[in-house]
C-alpha cells in the first residue's frame, strides 16, 4: 500500500525554515515562519503562562478524561473574551463552544460540522488566505471558492469587488472572514465595512465563519474583536474558530475553540449535540493542558493583568517595527512606497517584491522570505533593520 505513494513537495514555509537553520551567515534573518519573535529572535513563554503552569502542577488532582467539549470553564471564558461579557448572543444563551486542538483543530471541527449541516455547502475564502484554510476544508470534503479581498496593486482592500462577489454567494454557503490581522496580507476591514458585510450576510443568507487567530495583536483585545461582535449581533447563525497560539504564546500546546451562535437556545442545544459528535469521531476529547493555563489566567485578575501587559508588549513591538520598517525602506528612495506596512495589522504583510528579488535576498543576504513576498514583521529587530532595508533597496535597483 505505501510503496505506491508518490512523494509530496515539502511545505514551502517548512522548507524555508530548514534552509534558514542550516545557513551559517551570522546576519541571517528569518521572515518566513509565522510565530511572534522578541527583539532577540526568541518566541518566549509568557510570564503569566509560567505562573499558571506552576499553579496547575501544584493543584491538578486527576488525569481522567476531560469530556467532549473540553474544559467548560475555559469554553465559557473564551466566549466572553471573543464576544465581550454582555454580548446579546451570550445573554440569550445562543452560543455554544467546544475546546479544540488549536485554531486548526477548531477549523477542522467546524468543517466537519458544516458538512453535517449542509453536505453541499461551499466555503468562500478571501483571495489570498492562509494556505491551510483551503487544504483543511477540502480535506473535510467541502468545496472551496475564493472571493476578491487584497488589492496587490494598491496594497489595500478590494472592498467593492468583495461585496459584489458576496452578493452572488448562494444561500446556505459559508463565508470565511479573518477577524483581524489578516494572514497573509495584514489588511483588515474597518467597522463600517464589517457592518456592510453583516447586513449582506443577513440579506443573502450566507453563514459567516470568523477565524480569529490574532486577537490582541492588531489594535487591542476589544478592538480586534469588534467586527466579530458586530456580526454576532446582526446574524442569526455564525461560526467562530479561535486560537490561543499567538496571543497566549501557546503554539505547541494546541489550544483553540470552535464556537457557534444559533437562532435560539433550543436550536443551539441540538446543534451542540452534533458538534460534540463531530469531536467524538475525530479525536474524542481535547488535551487539557493549554485550556487549563488559559482558564487559570483568565480566572485570575492578577494574571489577566499580567497577560494584558505581555500581549501589549508584543503588539507594541510589532506596530513599532511596522513604523520603523516603513521609515527605513522609504528612506532608501527606491521607486516603491512602503507606507502600506504601517497601515496593515498583525504580523504579516506582502513586501510586494518579485520572485527573483526574493531569491536574491536569500542567496546574497541570507534573508528568508516565502515566495509570495509575505514577511513576518516580528522577524526583524532594531539591530538588523538597517541591514534588511539596505538589502531590499539593493535588490530593487
Ligand atoms: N487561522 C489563521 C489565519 C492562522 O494564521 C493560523 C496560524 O497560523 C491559524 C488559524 C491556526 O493556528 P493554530 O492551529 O496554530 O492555533
Amino acid at each position: 500500500m505505501f510503496s505506491e505513494l508518490k512523494p509530496l513537495p515539502t511545505d514551502p514555509i517548512l522548507g524555508l525554515m530548514a534552509a534558514y537553520k542550516k545557513d551559517t551567515n551570522p546576519n541571517k534573518i528569518d521572515l518566513g515562519v509565522g510565530v511572534y519573535k522578541d527583539e532577540q529572535g526568541h518566541t518566549p513563554v509568557l510570564k503569566a503562562v509560567k505562573k499558571a503552569e506552576a499553579f496547575r502542577l501544584e493543584n491538578e488532582t486527576t488525569k481522567s478524561y476531560i469530556g467532549l467539549a473540553g474544559n467548560l470553564d475555559y469554553c465559557d471564558k473564551m466566549e466572553k473574551l471573543l464576544l465581550g461579557n454582555d454580548h446579546p448572543a451570550l445573554l440569550a444563551n445562543r452560543t455554544r463552544t467546544a475546546q479544540a486542538p488549536g485554531g486548526t483543530g477548531a477549523l477542522r471541527v467546524a468543517a466537519e460540522f458544516i458538512k453535517r449541516c449542509n453536505t453541499d455547502a461551499t466555503v468562500w475564502v478571501t483571495t489570498p488566505t492562509w494556505a491551510n484554510h483551503i487544504s483543511l476544508f477540502e480535506a473535510a470534503g467541502l468545496t472551496v471558492k475564493e472571493y476578491p479581498y487584497y488589492d496587490y496593486e494598491n496594497k489595500g482592500l478590494l472592498f467593492d469587488e468583495m461585496i459584489e462577489a458576496l452578493k452572488q454567494v448562494p444561500k446556505g454557503d459559508i463565508v470565511l472572514l479573518h477577524a483581524c490581522c489578516h494572514n497573509p496580507s495584514g489588511m483588515d476591514l474597518n467597522a463600517e465595512q464589517w457592518q456592510i458585510v453583516a447586513e449582506l450576510a443577513k440579506d443573502v443568507g450566507f453563514t459567516p465563519l470568523v477565524d480569529i487567530a490574532y486577537q490582541g495583536f492588531g489594535s487591542g483585545l476589544e478592538e480586534d474583536a469588534q467586527g466579530l461582535r458586530l456580526l454576532a449581533a446582526t446574524v442569526d447563525e455564525m461560526l467562530i474558530c479561535s486560537s490561543c497560539s499567538k496571543n497566549f504564546g501557546l503554539y505547541r500546546e494546541r489550544i483553540g475553540a470552535c464556537s457557534f451562535i444559533a437562532k435560539d437556545a433550543a436550536v443551539a442545544d441540538v446543534a451542540n449535540s452534533v458538534l460534540l459528535s463531530v469531536v467524538r469521531s475525530i479525536y474524542s476529547m481535547p488535551p487539557a493542558h493549554g485550556a487549563d493555563i488559559v482558564n487559570t489566567i483568565l480566572g485570575s485578575e492578577e494574571l489577566t493583568q499580567e497577560w494584558h501587559q505581555e500581549l501589549a508588549e508584543m503588539r507594541d513591538r510589532i506596530n513599532g517595527l511596522r513604523s520603523l520598517l516603513k521609515d527605513s525602506l522609504n528612506a532608501k528612495g527606491t521607486s516603491q512606497d512602503f507606507s502600506f506596512i504601517e497601515r496593515q495589522n498583525g504580523m504579516f504583510s506582502f513586501l510586494g517584491i518579485d520572485k527573483a528579488q526574493i531569491d536574491r535576498l536569500r542567496e546574497e543576504y541570507s534573508i528568508y522570505i516565502v515566495g509570495s513576498s509575505r514577511v513576518n514583521v516580528a522577524g526583524v529587530s532594531k539591530d538588523n533593520i538597517a541591514y534588511f532595508a539596505d538589502a531590499v533597496a539593493t535588490v530593487l535597483k
